[in-house]
């Protein structure tokens, strides 16, 4: 006799797990997490190699929060690490909003979005991109009800790779009530060099309700251990805290952390790497046709539209794995080696667009 299903939650039972990029055939290249394809540095190594794992870590990753607190200039209690930003997101996310809330973002952006608000039990609103790509902040100002709890922004934008300038944020948060969070997403924050971008942490002090979201994955190369940080007023890390699953950064990446902020020099060579080998990119794509903006993160979008499917499809055949995410593609930037493969496939992508 079979037993009655245990009764889940419809919204829940409904969502699909977040998806991975493809895991990549030995001999292609997996461009299609943003990852950083950088080694380690020896000293990063070494701090993993040192991390204990017979005891708990420490839960408020003190030292590394004093070590990020010098470098910001802001109290240690005004950072809050977690076991990723995904993980702070959606920690902020439930610490504001409750099932009858509303958590905006610009559509498309990163795609855990949506399922953190659906967990948290609030429902999304999503102010589409504009035609060039970018947040749509005017149009976002005017979807704030009096239900809206979190404004989610990610600058430079996952997976079109916009940019959010000084000039439309500081129009934007003057239009939005300060009782509304707005969460600044900036996992790519390190590979931006256009001087016009927002950048959150000098702006905390004018806008209390402002938190920036910040990750050791992407630059600083240690996506596989999980630590990402916020900054923002106390009261809200607490928030944040009291929301958090406890003890979920383990020792081995706080220790590798605080070996990344010794060692920034030599970790930001490699973006400055990453970024120039992105702008060239970028003008190789436009030469070949491709109508795209200017890309601020460590990521290409091509715009393939109803071709997203064929355009992954060559990508895969000349061993590429990309992320297709409903109507583009989406190419992380870093493997030198890949560039030739890269540029070949989309010259036959664009040639073949409908
Ligand atoms: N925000 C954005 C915009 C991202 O693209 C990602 C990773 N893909 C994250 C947050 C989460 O990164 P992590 O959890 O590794 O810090």
């Amino acid at each position: 006799m079979n037993s009655p299903r245990v009764r889940l939650r419809a919204d829940i039972e409904a969502m699909a797990p977040y998806r991975q990029g493809k895991p990549a055939a030995a001999d292609a290249f997996k461009l299609s997490s943003n990852e950083n394809p950088f080694e380690p540095l020896p000293a990063v190594l070494a701090a993993i190699a040192g991390a204990t794992v017979n005891r708990y870590p420490d839960a408020s990753a003190a030292e590394l929060r004093g070590r990020l607190a010098e470098k910001y200039s802001v109290t240690p209690e005004q950072i809050h690490v977690g076991s990723g930003s995904v993980a702070l997101l959606a920690q902020f996310i439930a610490a504001a909003a409750s099932p009858g809330d509303e958590v905006m973002y610009s559509w498309r952006s990163f795609e855990a979005y949506p399922n953190l608000v659906t967990v948290a039990g609030a429902t999304s609103v999503t102010v589409p991109n504009t035609a060039d790509h970018r947040h749509d902040l005017p149009a976002m100002a005017a979807a704030v009800t009096d239900k809206t709890r979190v404004i989610l922004v990610c600058s430079p934008n996952n997976p079109t790779g916009a940019i959010v300038t000084l000039d439309e944020f500081e129009r934007f948060m003057a239009l939005v009530p300060s009782t509304v969070l707005v969460l600044l997403d900036e996992a790519y924050i390190e590979f931006v060099s256009d001087p016009s971008a927002v950048r959150g942490i000098p702006l905390l002090t004018t806008y209390p309700n402002l938190v920036v979201l910040r990750t050791f994955s992407k630059a600083y190369g240690l996506a596989g251990l999980r630590v990402g940080y916020a900054i923002g007023a106390e009261y809200l890390m607490d928030a944040a805290r009291a929301a958090a699953i406890p003890l979920s950064v383990i020792d081995h990446a706080q220790r590798a952390a605080i070996a990344s902020l010794d060692y920034e020099d030599e970790l930001f060579d490699r973006v400055a790497q990453i970024s120039e080998l992105r702008d060239s990119l970028w003008q190789a794509l436009r030469e070949q046709g491709w109508d795209i903006p200017r890309p601020h993160g460590n990521f290409l979008w091509l715009p393939t539209g109803a071709d997203t499917a064929m355009a992954a499809a060559v990508f895969a055949r000349n061993g590429i794995v990309v992320r297709a995410l409903g109507d583009g593609v989406r190419v992380s930037v870093g493997e030198s080696a890949a560039v030739d493969k890269l540029l070949t496939s989309s010259a036959e992508v664009v040639h073949n667009l409908r």
